[in-house]
């Protein structure tokens, strides 16, 4: 099948390579040409684990090109897949339709031939009927159905996540729709459930899965908050709670709230259309709030264990909204870091991958170090803030020389409390007495 997937983002570029893996010929295309040309050059823009051996391996087959031109891939294309951002918008917090719109206009002046546009990017109910109005309205002769095909991978696991989906959602209005994306997705027959839908219903699956799931981390947050105040070990309180696979283990861990480019956005725009649509949607909206005042209570945490040293320093390992990539957006830790800085703290920052992303947010306000040990020589307070597994393998006892004052604030539950406490730490771990 010959396939153009419009936006190569943290979506757009690994599912092109999983569908290229599956021997389809994909082209990439973006309008950002800087990427694309990266892209042509064989170099990754994005990280994620296990992408870069399929990304090399399928542009040397020539599965897998890039291109910025919409009149070069279009009319060839069997299969169109629309993978833009749709940020919040600043004000109302709603979804940003522009890319979508402005891919939709510029996609429907070269389509040749049945195609079938299936949107990827998260997008509010009814955008389906949109973009077809769209397309008919710049070319109105178009054979094409326009599906919803909304993505569910967790960024860090997106190559896993793009081989063993637990489900595929499709939703398609015509049955020769459903043909071709059935087609596309016969790899999976007998691996997951394929769902057939309508094209409403897949667009409102997204949202409503993202918000319950946003909704989980804080609730597992707040029981942390509880743990701490009743004696109870969070950890054991989860396992327990997890063993009812009503509940199910996944999503309770506890952290210093959620964060990346769809939690925060996702919850945002449901509650909008709630409100939009005149519906209650007072969890979303609880759980929204709930979050921000995480970050700040965080933070909190963090400048009450300097309250008493002038010109403190934090030592801050991870910067990434999660371990496993290198995106930054709306990360926590960023956050966390802001809050300090207004604080007159000197943040030394290291996190494994998601230096550069941040420079770009951060300039030059924190201290960037090549290693672990080299952010935490001389802190005041160590803050772990992104779950990496590399921050596992660090020492205590080598902290514990490194550090001024021996003191974690560990919001990634990444060191064993009780040695630390046994060392001489002072550390404070959520959801533990
Ligand atoms: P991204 O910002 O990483 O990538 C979007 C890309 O689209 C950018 O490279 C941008 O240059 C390009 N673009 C914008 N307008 C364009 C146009 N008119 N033509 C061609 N390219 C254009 O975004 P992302 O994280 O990949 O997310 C894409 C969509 O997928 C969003 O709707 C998001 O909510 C959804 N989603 C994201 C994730 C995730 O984990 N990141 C998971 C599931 C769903």
């Amino acid at each position: 099948m010959k396939i153009t997937i419009i936006g190569t983002g943290y979506v757009g570029l690994p599912t092109g390579v999983g569908l290229a893996e599956f021997g389809n010929d994909v082209t990439c295309l973006d309008i950002d040409e800087k990427k694309i040309e990266k892209l042509k050059k064989g170099e990754l823009t994005i990280y994620e684990a296990g992408l870069e051996e399929l990304f090399t391996k399928n542009i040397q087959n020539k599965k897998l090109t890039f291109s910025t031109s919409f009149k070069e891939c279009i009319p060839d294309s069997d299969l169109v897949i629309l993978a833009v951002g749709t940020p919040p918008h600043p004000i109302t917090k709603e979804a940003d339709m522009r890319y979508i719109k402005q891919a939709s206009e510029e996609l429907a002046k070269h389509l040749a031939g049945y195609t079938v546009v299936a949107i990827k990017s998260t997008v509010p109910v009814n955008t389906g009927d949109a973009v077809e109005n769209i397309i008919k309205k710049v070319n109105p002769t178009a054979d094409v159905d326009v599906v919803s095909l909304p993505e569910f991978l967790r960024e860090g696991f997106a190559v896993e996540d793009f081989f063993n989906p637990d489900r595929i959602i499709v939703g398609a209005n015509t049955t020769r729709a459903r043909e071709l994306i059935g087609n596309l997705y016969t790899p999976f027959k007998d691996k997951c459930t394929i769902l057939y839908v309508s094209r409403q219903s897949s667009e409102t699956i997204k949202y409503a899965s993202n918000a319950f799931l946003a909704m989980k981390i804080q609730y597992i947050n707040e029981m942390a908050d509880f743990c701490e105040t009743s004696g109870a070990n969070i950890y054991e309180v989860a396992k327990g709670m997890g063993l009812d696979s009503r509940i199910g283990a996944k999503f309770l861990v506890p952290g210093p709230g959620y964060g990346g480019f769809c939690f925060p956005k996702d919850t945002c725009a449901m509650a909008y259309m709630g409100k939009f649509n005149g519906v209650d949607l007072s969890l979303i909206e609880a759980t929204i709030k709930g979050n921000e005042k995480r970050k700040i209570n965080m933070a909190k945490r963090i400048l009450d264990m300097v309250s008493d040293v002038k010109n403190p320093t934090v030592a801050v390992l991870g910067s990434a909204f999660k371990g496993g990539t290198d995106d930054c957006r709306e990360s926590p830790a960023l956050q966390i870091i802001e809050i300090m800085l207004a604080h007159d703290v000197n943040i030394k920052l290291y996190d494994p991958e998601a230096l550069e992303n941040t420079k770009a947010i951060l300039g030059d306000m924190v201290t960037y170090c090549s290693s672990a040990y080299e952010a935490i020589g001389g802190a005041d307070v160590l803050a772990v803030l992104t779950d990496w597994n590399e921050f596992k393998s660090l020492e205590l006892e080598k902290i514990k020389i490194l550090m001024k004052r021996p003191q974690i604030a560990d919001f990634r539950n990444n060191f064993d409390y009780n040695l630390a406490k046994s060392l001489g730490f002072e550390i404070k771990t959520l959801g533990i007495k």
